[in-house]
């Protein structure tokens, strides 16, 4: 180390500080990176690797990048799951004795960006704390663009740590090694980048004071831990204060539904399956939010359905009035569409990166909350006149920055022109003093030309020389002796000083730069005000977003035809012509079919499902389980009648997630998910498994299903919609006084089979899978071999060739009984009976044939 130059030895001991990030090491206008973090960082950002001498043996590996566009470099890197730390110079270059003196300012980590460019508008980004303490999780998950902080703890159970920290998608999660080890292999489960990083509790008397008064007092043990965990890391990578992050909302995880993370992901709640994007998703079909805070509120919502029956009424009943009066809805919609991320521009306000514009978007959007809560104090929505009145204005806030900012600031906020005039009479003063200096440059240049006869004589400006007076050479020779200073020479012109200019420039450059400072300082003061407010503006935040997404469940609710469901503590699900939300807005050309679903203690609480690929099973189940969760976040559910009771817990068997564990069969993945569900379930929980036992041999999985089947109906006793292609199950109907069976209609006419995706009772026969392998376009060849090899297979099952055909008579009986009126011959299933014509009409609706 000795022999290298003081720089890189200065480089090298702040390098010691940030040994797991990428060290942006500002010299001049650059960032620059040295030794293996410029190797790496020339491969990631695709930048040139260069080198330099530092007085070791070697050139020193080096990139760098200007640091005006850093921050797109900063996120790429980001993005990729690294740590980048800012190192800045923290003296005037020109003051320094030596090597300037360089601080690393802080760290910018994938959960802890604050940059606008790195960070979606309408999604939270959570850095989440886990922590074990006694045989309890603690968990904390803090948006540090929001200063939201949410902390919760729960026996010390992995699939519920999983579940739960799935709500948040962090993109970085710190805490206790222990818990982290256990948690990478899950996180690679999910096939998702998280940053790791172990982390101590921050000390617990420096941790009293980021907090407000007894924020802290109650909470139990591990939560203590989590957040002092937070906020110690928090500390260390951001180096300044967080007032946004205040304040702490505790839960409990039973106050919401429990959806682990692959129901979450084949539910398609906030993302497909197929490509991760919202498109597609619930998310994407709920979201007519005006505001990113709703856009935001709307997620965490759906990310976590209530479990309190009168929680979800007071949104039901703000959602309901917003339904039906079209005017108020649109009235409340374009006040909301005038407010800017309160949030966000609080978090930068407090993060001291609020600019003139962020302190503007922040006045318009405050003088837009009285139209907005007087709309909802006069509102008949009990739940709306009840936020209108803890509605805090926040006049006096919005006034402030009315008189301090002018109406068009500059991004920067160090180069003055911010502060409107009026605001500090010495400031007034200084731009005074400015503006006169002008004039008096304006007039010397008039009176130069007059004495020396040069008309294109000038005054400029340049950092260098300041101000001067330019003659072109031709005619240098028209100018008196003596009077002017030479002070540089161009190609065709020679620049010159006189010492009443000079006199006149330093007084104003120095008003020019006390203006510069002025403005700064009392931008800051504004930033500082606005800062003991934050906690007023944060509330206020909380309640335009909670408005947003009650407005956003209102109009999808009133465009899609939703109903209003009838929310019981009882154990029922009733759901008249039910619909799937986002199959039914996507699907085009043929409407789709509704059907219902009644899922009760006293009838039946498990369908077993059978039919053909395609005809519309899963399709069916998700909507049953989409309702529910729709209900219980306070919309309204697609539907003609809906009674819904609180689920506490679904769970999902849905093939979709099978790509997703690598290395892992696909049985082993189900069973796994089985093992869990009977775990876990109660009997107020939703099971749904989709082709329940394949995956093994038919023998085998057959077993299995049966046994799964008979567990949750003997020892859980939950309402479940069970899928399978094994129709000999169907014979459970029989045993089974909870089960009934069902299948998805469809009707053979001729060779060709139509889909009519209505559901019935009873079991289906025929898989029809030959006939949708025929559909898919396979050889005539194969098809025909196929059907051959059948009716051999069934001949050799010792089934002779009648029976075959006689499996072909009943096939046509199901489908004549779908067709035809549901007698109620003593059958206990409760799908709904069908019209001929509806079948019909379905049938020409999916003819596909043709
Ligand atoms: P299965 O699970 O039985 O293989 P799916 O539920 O995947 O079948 O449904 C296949 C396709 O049929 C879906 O992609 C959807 O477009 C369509 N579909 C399903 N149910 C309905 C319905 N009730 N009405 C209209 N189209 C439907």
């Amino acid at each position: 180390m000795a022999s290298y130059t003081p720089m890189i030895q200065q480089y090298l001991s702040i390098k010691e500080q940030a040994k797991d990030a990428f060290l942006f090491f500002r010299l001049g206008d650059f960032y620059e990176m040295f030794f293996d973090d410029a190797i790496q960082a020339s491969r990631e950002l695709e930048i040139t690797l260069t080198g330099r001498e530092g007085g070791g043996e070697n050139r020193i590996p080096m990139c760098g990048i200007p640091h005006h566009s850093a921050e797109g470099y900063i996120a790429r890197l980001v993005e990729k799951g690294y740590k980048v730390a800012i190192c800045e110079q923290v003296e005037d270059p020109s003051a320094a004795k030596g090597v300037v003196r360089r601080e690393i300012i802080r760290f910018v980590t994938p959960g802890t960006v604050m940059e606008t460019k790195s960070i979606s508008e309408k999604a939270n980004n959570f850095i989440v704390a886990v922590t074990v303490v006694d045989q309890s999780y603690g968990i904390a998950a803090c948006d540090l663009t929001t200063g939201e902080l949410y902390v919760t703890s729960f026996q010390a159970v992995m699939e519920q740590l999983t579940d739960e920290i799935n709500v948040y998608r962090p993109a970085e999660i710190v805490g206790d090694e222990s818990v982290l080890e256990q948690l990478r292999p899950a996180a690679a489960a999910l096939n998702r980048q998280v940053l790791f990083t172990a982390r101590a509790p921050m000390e617990s008397g420096r941790l009293q004071g980021q907090f407000e008064a007894g924020e802290l007092s109650g909470l139990a043990p591990a939560r203590l831990r989590a957040i002092a965990v937070m906020t110690g890391y928090l500390e260390e990578t951001q180096k300044r204060s967080l007032g946004h992050m205040s304040r702490i909302q505790a839960y409990e995880p039973n106050q919401y539904m429990v959806l682990d993370p692959f129901t979450r992901r084949n539910l398609e709640l906030v993302e497909t399956v197929h490509d991760r994007s919202k498109k597609g998703s619930l998310l994407w079909l709920l979201d007519r939010t005006r505001t990113s805070m709703g856009a935001r509120l709307l997620r965490r919502w759906i990310d976590k359905p209530l479990l309190s029956k009168d929680g979800i009424d007071e949104r039901l009943e703000a959602v309901d009035k917003l339904y039906h009066n079209f005017i108020l809805r649109e009235e409340v919609r374009s006040e909301l569409h005038e407010i800017y991320d309160l949030e966000r521009l609080v978090g930068r306000v407090a993060f001291g990166s609020a600019n003139g514009r962020d302190m503007n978007a922040l006045k318009t959007s405050l003088q837009h909350v009285p139209a907005l809560a007087a709309l909802c104090a006069g509102s008949d929505s009990t739940t709306m006149r009840r936020l209108a009145s803890g509605i805090d204005n926040c006049a006096d806030l919005a006034s402030m920055i009315e008189t301090v900012i002018v109406d068009d600031p500059p991004i920067s906020v160090r180069d003055g022109g911010l502060i409107r005039s009026g605001y500090d009479s010495y400031l007034d003063q200084l731009r005074e003093a400015s503006v006169s200096g002008k004039k008096w440059l304006a007039e010397l240049e008039r009176q130069e030309r007059e004495a020396t006869g040069i008309k294109s004589l000038k005054i400029g400006y340049n950092k260098v020389f300041g101000y001067y007076l330019e003659v072109s050479k031709a005619n240098i020779a028209m100018l008196p002796e003596g009077r002017y200073e030479r002070k540089q020479t161009l190609a065709n012109a020679e620049r010159y000083v006189t010492p009443e200019l000079k006199e006149k420039e330093r007084l104003i450059l120095e008003a020019e730069e006390k203006m510069v400072d002025l403005e700064y300082e009392k931008f800051v003061e504004l930033r500082e005000h606005l800062s003991a407010h934050l906690h007023r503006l944060q509330k206020l935040a909380a309640t335009i977003a909670t408005l947003d997404a009650l407005q956003s469940l209102a109009a999808v609710s009133s465009e899609q035809r939703y109903v209003k469901p009838v929310i019981t503590d009882g154990y029922d699900l009733i759901i008249e012509d039910g619909r799937h939300p986002v199959v039914e807005a996507v699907i085009e050309g043929a409407p789709f079919i509704a059907n219902g679903t009644e899922l009760t203690r006293d009838g039946s609480s498990m369908l077993l499902i059978t039919g053909p690929n395609m005809a519309g099973k899963s399709t069916y189940m998700r909507q049953v389980a989409l309702a529910s969760i729709m209900a219980q976040i306070g919309c309204f559910v697609p539907a003609k009648r809906a009674q819904v009771p609180l689920i506490d817990r679904i769970f999902t068997r849905i093939g979709a997630a099978d790509d997703l564990i690598g290395g892992q069969s696909t049985f082993m993945v189900e069973m796994k998910d089985i093992q869990t569900m009977t775990e876990k379930a109660t009997s107020q929980s939703l099971v749904i498994i989709d082709e329940l036992g394949r995956g093994t041999s038919t023998g085998e999985g057959m077993a299995i299903a049966q046994a799964v089947v008979e567990f949750v109906h003997h020892q859980v006793g939950c309402k479940a919609l069970v899928s399978t292609h094994f129709h000999e199950l169907a014979h459970l109907e029989e045993t089974l006084p909870s089960l009934a069976n069902a299948c998805m209609a469809v009707q053979e006419t001729g060779d060709n089979v139509t889909f009519l995706r209505k559901l019935v009772p009873g079991a289906a026969s025929s898989s029809y899978g030959i006939y949708c392998a025929q559909l898919a376009g396979l050889p005539d060849s194969i098809i025909q071999r196929a059907y051959n090899l059948l009716e051999a297979h069934a001949e050799g099952d010792g089934s002779s060739r009648s029976s075959v055909n006689e499996k072909q008579a009943k096939r046509q009986e199901v489908n004549q009984a779908a067709a035809g009126q549901q007698e109620g011959s003593g059958s206990r299933s409760s799908a709904a009976a069908v019209s001929n014509a509806t079948i019909k009409e379905t049938a020409a609706a999916f003819d596909v044939s043709a």
